[in-house]
């Protein structure tokens, strides 16, 4: 009986932990959290998009000028999205005037629908119409709407930019000076990061991972080297990257992707001069260096052989 008690107990335990972790996931809401002066980030969970976390998996970013509110990037659902908007409420009542996509990805685009109905202008790359235009956002779309349910779902829709930019573009809202540019192919075609002089802020999207190994995709990681120079010959003293915490150590942490990126030619563009099999030159690569950061088991894999075979398509 007692033994019977002790099991009851303990799954009742389990029971409660497993309801609260689920609580926890399904509430992680963003939370703004202020990083320089009128300067708030809400940062995603460090993990791959979920029906339990709704897709909050990449940060957002939010500067408040004289006369209205500039926003970087839409989170990954719209009921995401309502919640930012919400929070921002709560720290002023200007309203948001535009919303810089930093690319078309997902996570940081399916909740611009909220935006453009609350009246923001949406500025983006142009090459993000690449992207809009393509299988490939229609088939993640279908399969967010199943995967991401009901966060996602049929009313959920891929929104273009109202101003496509080409080159850099420097603006003023409400005073504030802000700088637009382009910095891809990296992450994606069509990165943009948009750098804030006089705060010293610079919002990076997916160009710069921060404690979390970068999800490389398609990228060309010699173009996304190139940009993380660029970006490095700013003076930025704070970085809000596109997920992981903000950075005050914006040269370490843009260096440390820089490595890991150059790591992974170095390793895999070996392996494909050698005609090494992948399998083997995976193996036999130390990665040690990079293993304890979040994320290095779901993506080091991928990003490895993505690399193997850019490397055999377009050795350096
Ligand atoms: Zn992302």
């Amino acid at each position: 009986m007692l033994m019977f008690f002790h099991i009851v107990c303990r799954s009742a335990a389990a029971l409660v932990l497993l309801m609260a972790t689920a609580a926890t996931a399904q509430s992680a809401r963003p939370v703004p959290v202020r990083v320089a002066p009128d300067t708030y980030m809400v940062q995603g969970v460090a993990a791959l998009g979920s029906s339990a976390n709704r897709n909050f998996i990449s940060n957002a970013a939010f500067v408040v000028t004289r006369d209205s509110v500039v926003v970087i990037d839409a989170l990954g659902s719209p009921v995401l999205a309502k919640e930012l908007l919400e929070e921002i409420a709560r720290i002023t009542p200007k309203p948001v005037s535009h919303v810089v996509v930093t690319h078309y990805h997902a996570d940081h685009v399916y909740g611009l629908q909220v935006f453009k109905d609350a009246g923001a202008t949406i500025l983006a790359h142009h090459d993000g119409k690449l992207y809009l235009n393509s299988d490939t956002a229609e088939l993640r779309m279908k399969a967010s709407r199943e995967d991401l349910a009901p966060w996602v779902d049929e009313h959920t829709r891929l929104v273009p930019a109202d101003r496509w930019i080409d080159a850099p573009l420097r603006l003023t809202v409400g005073g504030l000076e802000m700088e637009l540019r382009p910095a891809g192919p990296a992450h994606t075609a069509e990165d943009l990061v948009v750098w804030f002089p006089s705060l010293k802020v610079l919002m990076a999207g997916d160009v710069v991972f921060r404690n979390r190994v970068p999800f490389v995709g398609q990228a060309d990681s010699g173009h996304w080297i190139e940009a993380l120079d660029t970006l490095l010959s700013y003076d930025a003293a704070v970085i809000v990257p596109g997920h992981g915490p903000v950075s005050r150590s914006a040269r370490a942490d843009l260096q440390m992707t820089r490595d890991y990126l150059a790591y992974l030619r170095k390793a895999m563009g070996e392996a494909a001069r050698n005609m090494d099999p992948f399998e083997e030159a995976y193996a036999r690569t130390d990665w040690s260096r990079f293993a304890k950061m979040p994320l290095f088991d779901a993506a080091n894999r991928i990003n490895a052989y993505n690399t193997y075979l850019l490397m055999e398509r377009s050795p350096p």
